[in-house]
């Protein structure tokens, strides 16, 4: 994809095609300014990625050893596949939100106390037996741990941070450690997953450091809000095309939110009042092939509604019921 320029600075995007998800591509930008090149996000761990990057860097005039930084928008393993193997051949700076930390150094600690948090979580929910197979494959993620651990030490970036005169803005939803990068003077905004042109990205379900279950509806919404008011030209995107109009994007994105919970704020004025119950009625099968991300969001909406005062939850044999207020 061509080159963007603008004040003294340089974007190089890398827009790989995928099949991964229904996702359309894997982005990573490249960012020059003067000597320095950082590489915002490394894609996925495939060979593919690894030709597309050396490629994109060749085709410029790069090698892989001119890299000065790599800046992280979150921990997913479409966005750090490269890392290591960058890491490997020249050691640079890598930047990432505090709780990227212990996910992305794969911290035993850290998982067994996320896999508890999930065993617990479902059972309250009702889905113990349905959960069998990801909380196996939490397990097994904390037994392969060394094999998937970044390889250097991570660099905090928080709210309000500066680093190559743009602002770190925390923008969680999708994950507790989304951050975007906002430059300025430029009106670009490196947004990682939290705008997606066609995709919905959803807000998953996740424990922070602490062990707390993040409201992340909540979350998400309030990020969408936060970079609708943002003076953008171009919003970079973790996936798909860059996007030109980020407030009519995010407008579309909220008011299917709102959606969302209407959805399923009916299913429990109807009567239908225990998590597993709902989610099957308004996810149908979906219930069974993607168990985690269907109760990610019935979790999350069920949440957010109950903060804003719409239900109302009590305990009864270890597993919530909700009913409207
Ligand atoms: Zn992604």
């Amino acid at each position: 994809m061509a080159k963007i320029t603008k004040k003294g600075r340089t974007v190089y995007p890398i827009l790989m095609p995928t099949s991964y998800g229904n996702m359309g591509t894997i982005n990573s930008f490249l960012l020059q300014d003067g000597d320095s090149l950082s590489l915002i996000d490394a894609g996925i761990h495939t060979e593919e990625y690894k030709q597309a990057l050396i490629v994109t860097l060749a085709e410029n005039g790069f090698l892989i050893s001119d890299l000065s930084r790599i800046l992280l928008t979150h921990h997913h393993e479409d966005h750090i596949g490269l890392v290591n193997w960058i890491l490997q051949q020249k050691d640079i700076p890598v930047y990432a939100h505090p709780e990227a930390i212990p996910r992305l150094m794969v911290d035993s600690e850290f998982l067994t106390m996320r896999k508890n948090f999930f065993t617990e979580l479902y059972i309250e929910m009702g889905c113990i037996d349905d959960a069998k197979p990801r909380l196996k494959k939490l397990q097994r993620t904390i037994e392969q741990q060394k094999e998937y651990a970044i390889q250097t030490t991570i660099r905090p970036l928080i709210e309000g941070d500066e680093i190559l005169g743009m602002t770190v803005v925390e923008t969680a939803g999708h994950s507790a450690d989304s951050i975007s990068f906002y430059d300025m003077e430029r009106k670009w905004l490196f947004a990682g997953d939290v705008v997606l042109q066609t995709t919905a990205t959803n807000a998953i379900v996740d424990p922070n450091v602490k062990g707390n279950r993040l409201h992340t509806v909540r979350q998400y919404k309030k990020s969408l809000e936060r970079i609708q008011q943002l003076d953008i030209d171009l919003l970079f995107p973790g996936h798909q095309e860059i996007i030109e109009d980020h407030q009519t994007v995010i407008a579309q994105k909220l008011e299917k939110m709102h959606r969302k919970a209407e959805r399923l704020y009916h299913v429990i004025e109807e009567g239908i009042e225990r998590p597993k119950q709902i989610a099957q009625k308004l996810y149908r099968n979906k219930f069974n092939t993607e168990f985690s991300l269907v109760m990610s969001e019935v979790i999350g909406y069920l949440d957010y509604l109950e903060e804003k005062g719409h239900l109302l939850k009590t305990i009864q044999d270890g597993v919530w019921h909700y009913t409207v207020l």
